[in-house]
């Protein structure tokens, strides 16, 4: 939510998903987001705003304090990210003057439509050195497909790599991807498909396991990377039984009959969503990416204390 203050500012408030990392942004009016195709940012879709000197201040005990770095490359820069969460909340880049040198991502603030923003594009991904990507050397999904395609894929520190059996390709629009605006899905910035788990095979390395954020009812389980903090995939429903989801607040749960509830119920638990952004080759601009507008289907989210 934005106050109005001086000098045509706006006041932003902004947290981690969980709470642990709360901020204000001071600044004029964001109507304007910028976004790189580098290997880091577009796997963390970030939003980024430049604020002015002093326009991010950090709630006491709030701080960077709570978060984790990440760095690779040449380590100009650190991106910093929530270790239970995961959101991504800025960037600094280490000799650039004040006022150039931090990026906050907007996805962590409540009530910014990202969607509504202009944006800025930048061209990261030309800068060299080149990502160098990292190859999946598991077994293969067990899933039988039929002329499918075989995508692997990583967080980007490599902890993690993955292959996903697909029914196509994605130009082919034979896997559908969505996006969302709940207040999870926003701040991970992820691009989800929803295959059965068979088609998916995830391997991780025991020096950057992923790590998992569960909240509210706990219906999810959000997998992501606790070195690099890219997510990675989600578990629905993990330990949660068929009663406890029959009491989901949401409209469309409570006018299913108990078949098709137990019916929604066992595909949910059969299938692994995973970041489309991690995978290697994906063959974007394409096919269409659906944005399900779920910012206001219950359970509302609420900033934890
Ligand atoms: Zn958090
Ligand atoms: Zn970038
Ligand atoms: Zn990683």
């Amino acid at each position: 939510m934005a106050d109005t203050a001086p000098q045509d500012n706006q006041t932003y408030h902004g947290n981690c998903h969980c709470g642990a990392v709360k901020f204000t942004l001071t600044l004029p009016t964001i109507t304007m987001i910028n976004e790189c195709n580098c290997s880091i940012c577009f796997r963390k879709n970030y939003a980024w705003i430049f604020p002015p000197v002093g326009g991010l201040v950090f709630q006491e005990g709030r701080g960077r304090e709570k978060m984790k770095g990440y760095e690779f490359g040449g380590k100009s820069m650190v991106h910093e990210f929530c270790p239970t969460c995961g959101t991504g909340i800025m960037g600094k880049r280490h000799n650039a003057p004040a006022g150039m040198d931090i990026a906050v991502n907007v996805r962590a603030i409540n009530d910014l439509d990202i969607w509504s923003l202009k944006v800025n594009t930048f061209d990261g991904a030309a800068i060299e050195p080149a990502y160098v990507t990292h190859p999946y050397t598991g077994p293969e999904p067990e899933a039988v497909v039929e002329n499918g395609k075989l995508y692997t894929g990583s967080c980007h520190c490599g902890g993690t790599t993955m292959a996903f059996k697909s029914r196509g390709a994605f130009s082919e629009g034979k896997e559908k991807v969505h996006e969302c605006n709940c207040s999870i899905c926003n701040r991970d910035g992820t691009s989800l498909a929803y295959p059965p788990a068979s088609h998916v095979a995830v391997s991780t390395s025991p020096s950057a396991p992923l790590t998992h954020y569960r909240f509210g009812r706990h219906y999810q389980e959000h997998r992501f990377c606790s070195v690099c903090g890219v997510p990675v995939c989600t578990r629905k429903l993990p330990d949660v039984s068929l009663e406890e989801f029959s009491l989901h607040p949401n409209p469309i749960v409570k006018e299913m009959t108990p078949e098709q509830l137990k019916a929604i119920y066992e595909k949910m638990q059969n299938m692994l969503p995973i970041n489309v952004r991690c995978l290697d080759g994906v063959e974007w601009g394409s096919f269409e990416v659906a944005k399900g507008d779920y910012k206001d289907s219950p359970p509302e989210y609420e900033v934890p204390a």
